[in-house]
């Protein structure tokens, strides 16, 4: 394929920010790309030559290039500094100098794709001597063969500077249209005035008319009567292109896949030691009990370690690292790669982990924040790994010996951890874990976990298969920053329209030496029909009788109600007698039956959590 023809694209990539012309576009271009081809277009569609895990870089600085169109332009550096210093853009100076020379010498040979992905490709290959004067030569090669607009491209993809703004929900979408038309058709329309198969909205993407109202009536009976099956059809096919890229993270993989083999492609597409899969999320539980209501009975409860996230991939010698994000920090953690290669057994893997710091000297974890450095790192990589050693906790596997395991149960996936690592304290270790079905027996691992200087638990689902780049409840954490509290209830709202009938909000209050004082005003945590838990009629049942004033909608109740709260802060408020407001409080459970007013927590109590969450922000 012709540079030219890529370059066409950018430019109209650049001229629109509109969401559907660019998948337009770009749709239309994937399709003229050949099999062999579509890998580099993808990648130098987004302005770069590798993934973006991969961490080569092209290495070339401003001074380079300015001597790479001196040399390809035949102008003098002086003159190429001057036109930079009145545009301030590097690829626009190549297009004007390129276009200059073309006029006075015959065309070179066509920039084609493959040279300039080559030539860019070759460009982080080279180091030491004479590697500056190689990659000159390299880029001045393109340059001369490159008319304006190409140079322009050319430079600035170098610089890192393309920004034509194709995101990957924009690439996703152009993979769909591309190479499954037929599906895709069935959600467009058909423009009334160049009767090409475009995606519905005001003007035609491909001839910039206005769409008849016959066009656009039937776009708007697809969108909203539905052709559901057909736009299930499509959000089917996105979805798998979007799986597929979860796991590779390379839509130049993707597209290929799609092109060549469709769906069942994009169904089958492998994961491989050394390429990053995105990785699993946790959604978040605020009781034990709520977390067992999605990961079910027993569950695998986990120390919820507070490091950073590192995904530990290695092929024979080769091991890569990388972050939650993605990022190879391979480099920044030899301690780490040296502990792989002794403490696992295997050639080929994918482990999902926890890389936690600790104090050398009391060997007790340290916060995250204190090693958040290392991530970072260029210089002192040895001496840094010393200061802050960090301990691996291996938590999931996702493929081994070249097996893919990610559709594999829970279960299985741990078995086999605890067959392959071998744990070694303050190196690398299985994140410590027990099954459990009962919430005392949780709670008590809780405290154990929060007692050992984690965070808190990861609750997670024995039969659940590993979903990359979802946060699905196949794990679910479990922090409890702040321990709930019981408090009394002084005073209740009537509620409004269909909650009418039920006193829907309480005043809460703790105990100050047998005074009460009021905390906070609670009205979410209620269920509005008995059968599904605590309701805002027994509630109301409770209280009715205790109320001794009323004035409208507000009533005084006699203390006697204790209800449990969960809340997300406490905070110094003048709005309540206690000094203090609990911020998002939610109604857990009533403890009337087990705590009378004597027995709820104490200002003392919240002032001392107050200072811990404090403490813990800090
Ligand atoms: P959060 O960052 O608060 O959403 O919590 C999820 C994160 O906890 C994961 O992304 C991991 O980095 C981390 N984590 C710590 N321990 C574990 C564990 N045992 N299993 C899974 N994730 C864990």
């Amino acid at each position: 394929m012709k540079y030219s023809e890529l370059a066409e694209l950018y430019e109209r990539l650049d001229s629109t920010t509109k969401r559907l012309e660019k998948t337009y576009h770009l749709s239309e271009f994937l399709r003229k790309a050949s099999a062999d081809e579509i890998g580099a277009v993808i990648l130098m569609v987004q302005g770069r030559v590798f993934p973006s895990f991969d961490e080569r870089e092209l290495g070339v600085a401003n001074q380079h290039l300015i001597k790479a169109i001196s040399s390809a332009s035949g102008t003098p550096t002086a003159t190429v500094e001057k036109e930079w210093a009145k545009t301030g853009d590097l690829g626009k100076v190549a297009e004007l100098l390129v276009k200059w020379k073309k006029q006075s010498t015959l065309a070179a040979a066509e920039l084609t794709v493959k040279k300039v992905f080559d030539n860019l490709r070759k460009l982080t290959e080279l180091s030491g001597q004479g590697s500056v004067d190689r990659k000159l030569q390299l880029i001045a090669e393109l340059l001369s063969s490159a008319k304006g607009q190409e140079a322009r491209y050319v430079v600035r993809t170098i610089l890192g500077q393309l920004r034509v703004g194709t995101g990957a929900g924009i690439l996703r979408d152009a993979i769909a249209w591309a190479y499954f038309p037929k599906a895709v058709e069935k959600v467009f329309v058909n423009c009334s005035s160049c009767h090409k198969i475009i995606p519905p909205a005001d003007n035609c993407v491909e001839c910039g008319k206005e769409l008849s109202k016959e066009a656009k009536k039937a776009a708007v009976t697809s969108a909203a009567e539905g052709e559901e099956s057909a736009r299930e059809e499509y959000n089917i096919i996105l979805g798998k292109i979007q799986q597929a890229y979860d796991l590779t993270n390379d839509f130049g993989v993707v597209a290929k896949k799609a092109k060549t083999e469709g769906i069942k492609g994009l169904e089958n597409v492998e994961i491989k030691a050394g390429t990053p899969i995105k990785v699993m999320l946790a959604l978040k539980a605020e009781t034990v009990e709520e977390a067992l209501e999605t990961a079910g009975r027993p569950a695998q409860c986990e120390y919820k370690y507070d490091g950073f996230r590192l995904e530990c991939h290695r092929d024979k010698d080769k091991i890569w690292l990388y972050t939650r994000r993605l990022e190879n920090v391979t480099n920044q953690f030899p301690d780490v790669v040296e502990c792989l290669k002794k403490h696992v057994k295997g050639d080929n893997y994918i482990m999902d982990a926890e890389a936690v710091g600790f104090d050398p000297k009391t060997q007790k974890y340290v916060p995250f924040q204190n090693i958040s450095q290392r991530i970072k790192r260029k210089y002192d990589i040895e001496k840094t790994a010393e200061e802050l050693p960090v301990e691996v906790n291996v938590f999931d596997v996702l493929s081994y010996e070249g097996k893919s395991f990610i559709k594999e149960p829970f279960k299985k996936r741990r078995e086999l951890i605890e067959r392959i690592v071998s744990s070694t304290k303050r190196k690398i270790v299985v994140s410590k874990a027990i099954t459990a079905d009962k919430e005392p027996e949780i709670e008590r691992f809780f405290k154990q976990a929060k007692a050992d200087g984690t965070e808190g638990l990861m609750i997670k689902k024995l039969d659940a298969p590993y979903q990359p780049g979802a946060r699905v409840g196949y794990m679910l954490k479990f922090k409890k920053v702040m321990e709930n509290l019981d408090l009394a209830v002084v005073a209740a709202e009537w509620g409004e329209g269909k909650r009418a009938k039920w006193l829907s909000s309480y005043y809460l209050a703790c105990n100050s030496e047998g005074k009460l004082l009021e905390i906070g005003k609670v009205s979410t945590g209620l269920k509005e029909k008995r059968e599904e838990g605590l309701s805002f009629d027994e509630v109301t049942e409770l209280l009715r009788p205790l109320i001794a004033e009323q004035q409208g909608r507000y009533v005084k109740v006699k203390p006697k109600i204790v209800l449990e709260v969960a809340y997300e802060e406490i905070q110094k408020s003048p709005t309540y007698e206690s000094g203090y407001a609990l911020r998002f409080p939610r109604i857990i459970r009533n403890r009337s039956e087990e705590k009378g007013v004597d027995d709820i927590n104490t200002l003392e109590d919240v002032e001392r959590l107050y200072k811990t969450q404090k403490k813990m922000k800090a």
